[in-house]
């Protein structure tokens, strides 16, 4: 069921147990700012999750109440993770989905990075 995006922040979401280590995941990247995991049900050959560590609901809490060096750290992280995996050259798409119409599952603000194929103008003429 899609997530309100302007819901309070519940600590039992699906990615805030991965990130305290309750839920497991196969693991891609983590530093400071970011932990990068593989989607449990991937729709491309790679298709790779960055959270950031912080209590965000969505893209719109977290651009709204995030501080300067959470952000660029996060940004910075899903920049890196892209081309330690190789997909500069080739492509990939970043997907944040927000809220109810964009179908926003898990309240716990990611990025989606698909890479891997062709896939595509975004919206079909
Ligand atoms: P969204 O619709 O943008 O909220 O995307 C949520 C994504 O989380 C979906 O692509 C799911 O496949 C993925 N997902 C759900 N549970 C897990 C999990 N336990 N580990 C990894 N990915 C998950």
């Amino acid at each position: 069921m899609p997530v309100d995006a302007t819901q309070p922040y519940d600590d039992q979401n699906i990615f805030a147990r991965i990130l305290r280590g309750e839920l497991p995941c196969t693991k891609v990247y983590e530093d400071e700012w970011a932990f990068a995991f593989n989607d449990i049900n991937p729709q491309a050959p790679v298709h790779i999750l960055v959270v950031p560590r912080g209590p965000y609901v969505s893209w719109d809490d977290f651009t709204e109440k995030a501080g300067d060096a959470e952000i660029s750290g996060f940004i910075r992280a899903v920049g890196k993770i892209a081309r330690d995996q190789g997909l500069v050259a080739p492509g990939y798409r970043l997907i944040a989905n927000t809220g109810f119409h964009s179908h926003q599952e898990i309240p716990h603000f990611h990025v989606h990075i698909c890479a891997g194929k062709q896939m595509g103008r975004m919206i079909p003429e």
